[in-house]
């Protein structure tokens, strides 16, 4: 039997269900198709690291002795002509889980004249499993929390032992691949990459990730999140080899409470990206950006200026953890967890620009852009979210990175060099500082960094006064 398995962002040997069945199944014909979507206009981040990592996975490939086919076409049209060309007998993909690919996986599944076989791969649990006594999906992630633990959670399936691939005379097309400071800061080592940053967060890492893990200043994360997005790695693996790594250190020493409180704080992190993903099955209009609580629609946004929004993007907002965050992103494709919802929380309460424009940039810059993640993100720290941060919690960016840039701003004095000489009492707040003391930083204020482009309290009182004119009005 010739077997074509559809990849899509699922590029792994190790628990790939529909390579797995595949394999054992018959002859596997492995097949890659390029969106139309995704081969227009300047690539994003995220589309350049997805470049890599389909370059990897097809010399992986082709180091166990097949040949990846890869298309740029409609998947709806090609592939019953790969059907047909190569006389396939049958078509294994796993299943996405984004509104529009939720769509055409369906349309595939009943448009296809050869049996079709699909597989769960992507999350720790399939959409639509995890509900409420009332049958209704959670809302609250605590709740959504307790009840995917006490599920089993499927065991990763090993690499195919064999593989028999057809061997095909067909050249394959070489991956379009930018050469960008992005693929400086991410190795393109595909699943073997991530497999070694899993094992060396396991490793060094994990016991102190309760501790240190909202800190930016610390490599304290994983930074697995660009691999998981394409399914370079997966999250039942993760899952699994992080009980494992749990087990065998509490037989190794006495296992301390923060190693066990670590490893369920990672854990749940990963439980957020399946919570992300159940949202958007259940919601897929989100994605183009109404508010999932609808008195939101009424919400007093100010029209987008664009010099204050460029200030924004090019981390020029004189507040020095905003302007650290939005300079990491833009050099590197990556913004830590914290910084994060510091910088989108800035846009939307203190600017009052809606959310989606975050969104929309947050998706071009960010290398592990993923829909229902960057989606929730930001729906949660606007407040329109479920179990997401009320509108009226607003953080104070000098307080946050007092908090969370400790001891002396290590983070703040990496991306905002021009600071690096302030004293620690006014990294976080230059603007505030002495004269003499800039002076013998040789710092001027509105010169080499910014005056901060809106004042916190002002701008504090003003996002709580559009509250409360769209509680009145809604
Ligand atoms: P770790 O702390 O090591 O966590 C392990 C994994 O758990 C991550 O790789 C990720 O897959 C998942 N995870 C961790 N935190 C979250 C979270 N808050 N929500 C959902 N999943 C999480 N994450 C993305 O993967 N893609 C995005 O486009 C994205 N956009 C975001 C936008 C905003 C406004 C905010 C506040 C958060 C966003 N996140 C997004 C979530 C989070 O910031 C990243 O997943 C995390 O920083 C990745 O770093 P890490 O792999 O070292 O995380």
């Amino acid at each position: 039997k010739k077997i074509i398995v559809w990849f899509k962002r699922d590029f792994r040997f190790i628990d790939n269900p529909a390579l797995y069945y595949a394999a054992q199944d018959g002859v596997v014909i492995p097949v890659y198709i390029h969106f139309p979507t995704s081969i227009k206009g300047k690539l994003t981040n995220s589309e350049i690291f997805h470049d890599q990592a389909l370059l990897s996975f097809q010399k992986t490939i082709n180091q166990s002795g097949g040949r990846l086919l890869i298309r740029e076409e409609d998947p709806a049209t090609i592939l019953p002509k790969l059907i047909q060309e190569a006389g396939a007998n049958a078509l294994y993909f796993n299943l996405s889980y984004e509104p529009e690919q939720v769509q055409l996986d369906q349309y595939i599944y009943d448009n296809t004249l050869v049996p079709v076989q699909r597989f769960h791969a992507g999350l720790l649990t399939e959409p639509g499993t995890i509900l409420n006594k009332q049958g209704k999906p959670y809302k609250v992630f605590t709740s959504f929390w307790k009840s995917l633990s006490s599920f089993p959670i499927q065991k990763p399936l090993p690499q195919p032992k064999e593989i028999t691939w057809e061997q095909s005379e067909v050249n394959e097309k070489e991956p379009i691949f930018e050469n960008t400071t992005i693929s400086s800061h991410w190795k393109a080592g595909g699943e073997k990459e991530a497999l070694n940053k899993l094992q060396l967060f396991l490793e060094n890492q994990l016991e102190d990730y309760k501790t240190y893990r909202d800190y930016p200043g610390m490599d304290a994360t994983s930074r697995l999140s660009p691999h998981l997005a394409q399914g370079e790695i997966s999250p039942r693996l993760i899952w699994h080899e992080t009980q494992e790594q749990l087990e065998l250190t509490g037989m190794e020493k006495e296992l301390s409470h923060t190693y066990e409180e670590s490893a369920e704080a990672f854990l749940k992190q990963l439980v957020w990206r399946d919570f992300a993903y159940h949202q958007l099955a259940v919601f897929p209009h989100i994605v183009n950006q109404p508010p999932l609580q609808p008195s939101y629609r009424n919400f007093p946004w100010i029209a987008k200026e664009q010099e204050i929004f460029a200030k924004w993007k090019d981390g020029l907002t004189g507040y020095p953890i905003v302007d650290a965050g939005m300079r990491e992103l833009n050099e590197t494709g990556y913004m830590h967890n914290r910084v994060r919802m510091i910088t989108a929380s800035f846009l939307v309460k203190h600017l009052l620009i809606h959310w989606g424009e975050g969104q929309a940039w947050f998706e071009k810059q960010l290398v592990d852009h993923d829909l229902a993640n960057n989606t929730m993100g930001w729906q949660w720290v606007a407040g329109t979210g479920f179990d997401a941060s009320p509108f009226f919690r607003i953080f104070n960016p000098i307080k946050q990175a007092e908090k969370f840039d400790p001891p002396d701003g290590i983070y703040i004095r990496k991306w905002v060099p021009e600071l690096k000489t302030l004293p620690t009492k006014y990294i976080y707040h230059p603007a505030e500082a002495p004269k003499d003391i800039l002076n013998q930083a040789s710092v001027t204020i509105g010169q080499d960094y910014p005056a901060p482009i809106v004042e916190h309290r002002f701008a504090r009182e003003r996002a709580l006064e559009a509250f409360q004119n769209m509680k009145r009005e809604g």
